[in-house]
């Protein structure tokens, strides 16, 4: 009988010997150059880790690929990174160079550290998922594409970290990343009394709204959707397929800046909607992607090193930022959910 309840294999036991040596005893690191760290240990062992940028979603072939790369010039040792990106484990300098050139030879993109964009944090979006409003790896690719420049350099003012999400349940990290582009619909969910008779749980998908914008309609069996309560988060169709809510003309994209995870100098914020609309234009989304470049360029523009773009705004002030990024303001950024009020100016403090 198969082993159950068994757990992930011991990472312990996909370790190269470097890292076995001197675990715990690490001493200091540096970034040598784009897409390289090297880690130097009490011993004075070092670890060279050369990291490349993957689309995420890969084939079987791709796995292959690398870890025939890993076999020739690593000792068949690799990993993943937390966004996404793959690190070579290298233990002797000389072997770095030549598996950068192969790397490069192959076009595998080298870069993602330091000051830079790394890896897009994404989703499933329309290869996976039943409820986004834009796709994820057709948006990430266009806008990496884009900004490839500042994957594989580090001349950014400080790190900055993207993340997509198809739909506002915001799998991944939307809510505190440097940049959100986040999928949002714009019309109410479309009712299928017959499928809601058949298979939903009324109570629940009452209780799914965050608005009160669904009652139940015992008459019919069915509930009622008051059009003016609903902000269109898709929550209810999570809940129900009775409550289909995508829609190819009003679907598109938000954009959201200023959130960051880390407590470097300030603390942990959420990322705040600049943006509430750009259409989904695929196959290479241009409005999102000119919209994030101009973004990023102001704020490498006029950020003092070391600040994030929301430790920049915070500096500046939202209405300067506005200003400069010639965005217009509209009562969509707003906000007017139950704790809406602290995000209000309670100070006369403000620049004309
Ligand atoms: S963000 Fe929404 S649409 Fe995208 S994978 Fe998650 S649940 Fe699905
Ligand atoms: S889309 Fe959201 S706000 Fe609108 S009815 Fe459904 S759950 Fe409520």
């Amino acid at each position: 009988m198969a082993k159950l309840d068994q757990g992930p294999p011991n990472y312990k036991e996909m370790l190269p010997p470097i890292i076995k040596e001197n675990y715990g005893k690490w001493k200091y690191h540096e970034i040598p150059r784009s897409g390289v760290l090297k880690h130097v240990s009490e011993s004075g062992a070092a670890l060279y880790s050369v990291r490349v940028g993957t689309p995420r979603l890969v084939s079987i072939d791709f796995i292959r690929d690398v870890c025939e790369l890993a076999d020739k010039h690593t000792d068949g040792f690799l990993r993943w990174t937390t966004r996404n990106n793959i690190e070579f484990l290298v233990s002797e300098e000389a072997k770095v160079q030549p598996l950068i050139d192969e790397l490069d030879a192959k076009g595998y993109a080298v870069g993602g550290t330091g000051a830079a964009i790394s890896n897009i944090i994404h989703t499933q979006g329309w290869v996976h998922c039943h409820t986004p409003a834009t796709d994820a790896s057709g948006v990430v690719k266009a806008v990496m594409d884009d900004l490839y420049e500042y994957f594989n350099s580090m001349k950014l003012p400080a790190k900055l970290k993207m993340g997509l999400a198809c739909c506002l349940n915001m799998c991944g990290s939307t809510h505190c990343s440097d940049i959100g582009i986040v999928g949002v619909h714009r019309t109410p969910p479309r009712i299928d009394h017959e499928k809601i008779r058949k298979g939903t749980e009324i109570p629940s998908l009452v209780a799914s709204c965050p608005t009160g914008a669904i009652r139940p309609d015992p008459k019919n069996k069915s509930v009622i959707v008051n059009n003016d309560k609903c902000m269109y988060c898709g929550n209810c169709y999570t809940m129900s397929p009775a409550m289909e809510i995508y829609d190819a003309k009003n679907d598109g994209i938000a954009i959201l800046i200023g959130g960051k995870v880390s407590n470097a100098r300030s603390a942990p914020s959420f990322s705040r909607m600049v943006i509430p609309f750009l259409p989904n234009n695929a196959p290479r989304w241009p409005e999102t992607t000119e919209a994030i470049r101009k973004i990023i360029e102001l704020w490498i523009a006029n950020a003092q090193k070391g600040e994030r773009i929301g430790e920049w705004v915070e500096r500046i002030g939202w209405e300067k930022f506005f200003t400069m990024a010639e965005l217009p303001f509209s009562d969509m950024l707003i906000d007017d959910y139950i704790f809406s009020r602290e995000t209000f100016r309670t100070s006369a403090a403000f620049k004309y």
